[in-house]
């Protein structure tokens, strides 16, 4: 009995250590260590896995090397949303370290195809990029950066000399700051010193959003191509710097899962990134397989995860001459947890990471020439394969809007990208591309695949599954004019000088000194940027509900629906002040104002019209926190708060019973929130007193749900199919599935949701399969599908006669304004956003 109860004591208590681990537990053995570089217990405190890292706490471990070694240097690439440094640990031999920008040029020439021939890739080292937790609650990564700078850096003995002489490392311990620190504080501060594995335990339950996302709510692990976030921004710069051979991406996957290494699955593969990508992350696989098998860990390869979307950590190497490897490790989200295989430890999490650390590490120096003369090939190939394309060129052009053409053309120039202005007026596919204001991608060029990836639309698919979504034409979410030019005769000579830095979007006041009022059209992006500035001083503004043409000698010009107007008495600054505002806003936002002479307009209605309505400022709520959806409330945040400097109040679900409404003129649901009764009615009476109720995505089915709107979904009917193999379950299923694809709407100009654009049709992006009848008010369905409406990306062919003719935006009674899908998507789709802000700004108007 006595015997049972010791043994009973040390099972538990062997659970408890496991969580608390010596640093012999991860590093190799026969390693001896210099004694004067600090081993992470003497910095933190606490032995590595014991406690989750903040931030603040890793990134000064990092400075720290570099300060003690001369085997490292610190570079800082970016500061996140919440001031924290970005940067990663460049690691070599100290003689390299002291040659490193030498080093560093000599690399670049091999992306280069007019210089790479010359390069001798067996005297040059191979570059490689470790990236850790991009998700910042996926903290088994970032924990394990610490533990790799250390051993590269204090580690002793041939082994390592000879792979600091051959490679330049570079660590970049936290790819998320600022999730990683929200997770830390999470999982730190509801920790027991006794682990409790229970995973009903509060420890594992994350509060909203959780730390995987940035500060404004997006996976970061999408916007290295978008590029709209400082931290994709710096990181997307560093790579284009370095440009490593191996990119690696660590995260953590489901806790009931083992651990995931590419190559994924293969038939969705990217079909721009060249087979011999696929093959050389095999060939690294078996440095995996040989490290993890040393620990006895499960791993499984080939049969999740794809690198088909290009704009995640583990594809944007792949389409550039690098190797991206995704690594996903079943994730503790905690210190130790229960799962169906037995008790999962942080340090076991830890210690895989590790170990892919060095098995990537000793597969880019045993594979070293191979991997710089791959990179070598992927950049010349680029220059024949451009050539036997049939489309040369793409032309693009937004003459309406300066602003989202210099966006769009920063993206590429950040992408390395060339750009040049067009030498001549040309006309293709019905469009007039002037010159001055059109501009030109030319194919041939060493980025031809990437370039190929963002404007070419694509229907046709070899599997109809997707990790995430199937296209990502980048004109289109811009909603730009764009054509591509095949023929020789139409593109030579057409590129004018290369554009090197985005277009300024200078914004002007043309008037007289004493103007009757002021107009600015609502097409520029930043107009409601202009017009909510204006507002905060107190301005009385109005929008024009019709067009019309002035002519006082001076300004001769076509106004169209949507502007705004801004008599200058009534208001209570004087006019001189009045001008000065108004050409300071010019300024600021980039637009065009005008100051007319007089009321009377040569044709259609006159400014003193009542057809131009007075405008109430936009007071701006939105339903956030557990039940809201964090994605689709995070764009939103991030839209009004950094475009538009438009404050949100987010406020809870638990609060709407008590809250004063009477604050607010919009609100905005999203997700399912849940209210309760008394909340609802004090939505209600504020909705009848003439609040705005905006439904976001799935907030719509909470709309009708809760009685707000009246609205019909049409359901999917399953694929038809009468039998099923079970085996085949799941791939049945995502047929039927849209994961995110581009279609086309056609817009009723004259609505006021429709404000501020200047063609009928719009390119939407739609990543569910949800459809919505149009309201029976017919001039209430301002956007909607129109009756071919796949643009690009998978959709099956059920789907798109499901979709056809649906709504995409209506308006309900009782100021309730729907949108059933994405207007915001990952902050890129700027020629969507308009449409949700003409329901903030002119959903008022609505009658
Ligand atoms: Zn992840």
């Amino acid at each position: 009995m006595k015997k049972i109860l010791i043994l009973i004591l040390l099972i538990s208590f062997s659970t408890l250590v496991k969580s608390q681990v010596t640093l012999d537990y991860y590093l190799p053995e026969n390693i001896t260590y210099n004694s004067s570089i600090p081993p992470p217990k003497q910095f933190f405190g606490h032995e590595i896995g014991e406690w989750h890292l903040s931030h603040d706490k890793l990134y000064s471990y990092m400075l720290e090397l570099a300060e003690v070694s001369e085997r490292a240097v610190w570079e800082e690439y970016a500061k996140s949303y919440e001031g924290r440094p970005l940067g990663q640990l460049i690691i070599s031999s100290p003689e390299n370290i002291k040659n490193i920008e030498q080093l560093r040029q000599e690399h670049l020439i091999l992306c280069d195809p007019s210089r790479s021939g010359k390069s001798d890739v067996d005297k040059m080292p191979v570059f490689i990029k470790l990236g850790y937790g991009i998700h910042g609650n996926e903290s088994s990564a970032q924990n394990a950066s610490a533990l790799v700078a250390y051993y590269l850096i204090a580690g002793e003995g041939k082994e390592i000399d000879e792979l600091l002489k051959n490679s330049v490392i570079l660590i970049d311990p936290s790819l998320n700051p600022d999730g990683m620190q929200r997770h830390s504080t999470w999982v730190n501060f509801t920790k027991s010193l006794n682990n409790n594995p229970d995973p009903a335990s509060w420890e594992f339950s994350e509060t909203w959003p959780g730390g995987r996302t940035n500060h404004y709510w997006f996976d970061l692990n999408r916007d290295y191509l978008m590029l709209q976030h400082p931290e994709s921004k710096g990181r997307v710069a560093a790579f284009h710097k370095w440009k490593p051979n191996i990119n690696t991406d660590h995260h953590e996957t489901g806790a009931n899962e083992t651990f995931f290494f590419q190559p994924g699955i293969k038939s969705r593969n990217n079909p721009l990134t060249p087979q011999e990508n696929y093959e050389l992350t095999a060939e690294i696989g078996k440095y995996h397989e040989k490290y993890l098998n040393s620990v006895g860990s499960l791993y499984f390869t080939e049969e999740s995860f794809d690198d088909f979307y290009i704009g995640k950590g583990s594809s944007y190497p792949d389409i550039h001459g690098s190797i991206g490897i995704l690594f996903e490790q079943a994730g503790v989200k905690g210190h130790l947890r229960e799962t169906p295989g037995g008790l999962l430890s942080f340090p076991f999490a830890i210690r895989n990471q590790f170990k892919v650390s060095l098995s990537t590490l000793e597969a880019g120096l045993n594979m070293k020439d191979k991997l710089l003369e791959s990179q070598r090939n992927f950049y010349k190939e680029a220059i024949t394969l451009a050539d036997k394309n049939h489309v040369r060129a793409y032309l693009f052009s937004e003459p309406s809007d300066n602003a989202r053409v210099s966006e769009f053309i920063s993206i590429l120039l950040q992408h390395r990208i060339k750009v040049f202005g067009t030498t001549r007026d040309i006309t293709k596919d019905g469009v007039l591309y002037k010159t001055g204001s059109s501009y030109i991608v030319p194919l041939k060029q060493t980025e031809y695949r990437f370039i190929r990836s963002l404007f070419e639309p694509v229907k046709e698919f070899t599997d109809s599954a997707f990790y995430d979504v199937s296209t990502w034409v980048l004109p289109m979410s811009f909603n730009l004019n764009y054509s591509g030019l095949t023929l020789t005769k139409e593109t030579d000579g057409l590129a004018g000088s290369e554009i090197i830095s985005p277009p300024s979007i200078a914004g002007e006041l043309v008037s007289p000194e004493d103007p009757y009022a002021f107009l600015f059209e609502w097409s520029e992006y930043y107009s409601p940027k202009a017009l909510f500035l204006l507002q905060k001083t107190g301005l009385q503004t109005r929008v024009s509900m019709e067009s019309f043409v002035y002519d006082d000698g001076v300004v001769k010009k076509s106004f169209s629906a949507g502007t705004i107007v801004i008599p200058a008495t009534g208001q209570t600054i004087s006019g001189k002040e009045l001008r000065s505002l108004m050409e300071k806003t010019a300024k600021e936002c980039g637009i065009t104002v005008y100051g007319v002479r007089t009321g009377l307009t040569t044709e259609g209605i006159d400014l003193g019209s009542n057809r131009i309505i007075a405008l109430t400022k936009p007071s701006v709520a939105m339903v956030t926190g557990e039940g809201a959806n964090s994605p689709d409330a995070g764009e939103i945040w991030h839209l009004l708060d950094t475009r538009f400097n438009v404050p949100v109040t987010m406020i809870t679900a638990q609060r709407l019973s008590a809250a004063d409404l009477r604050r607010y003129n919009v609100l905005i649901i999203t997700g399912s929130p849940d209210i309760s009764p008394v909340g609802l009615d004090n939505i209600r009476a504020w909705n009848r007193s003439g609040g705005i109720l905006i439904g976001y995505e799935t907030g719509n089915r909470w709309l009708l749900r809760n009685k707000f709107a009246d609205m019909e979904f049409i359901e999917e009917t399953g694929d038809g199919k009468e039998d099923g193999v079970y085996m085949y379950r799941a791939a049945d299923r995502q047929v039927q599935q849209i994961p995110g694809s581009i279609f086309e709407t056609h817009l009723d100009l004259t609505h006021p949701l429709c404000f501020g654009y200047t063609r009928d049709i719009l390119p939407v992006f739609k990543s569910t399969s949800t459809a919505v009848k149009k309201v029976t008010d017919i001039y209430s369905n301002p956007v909607q599908y129109t009756e071919d409406p796949l643009l690009s990306g998978y959709c099956s062919v059920k789907n798109i006669s499901r979709i056809k003719g649906t709504s995409f935006a209506s308006v309900h009674e009782n100021r309730v304004i729907s949108f059933y899908d994405n207007t915001n998507f990952r902050a890129v789709w700027y020629g969507t956003n308009k449409v949700f802000l003409n329901a903030i700004f002119f959903g008022q108007v609505l009658r």
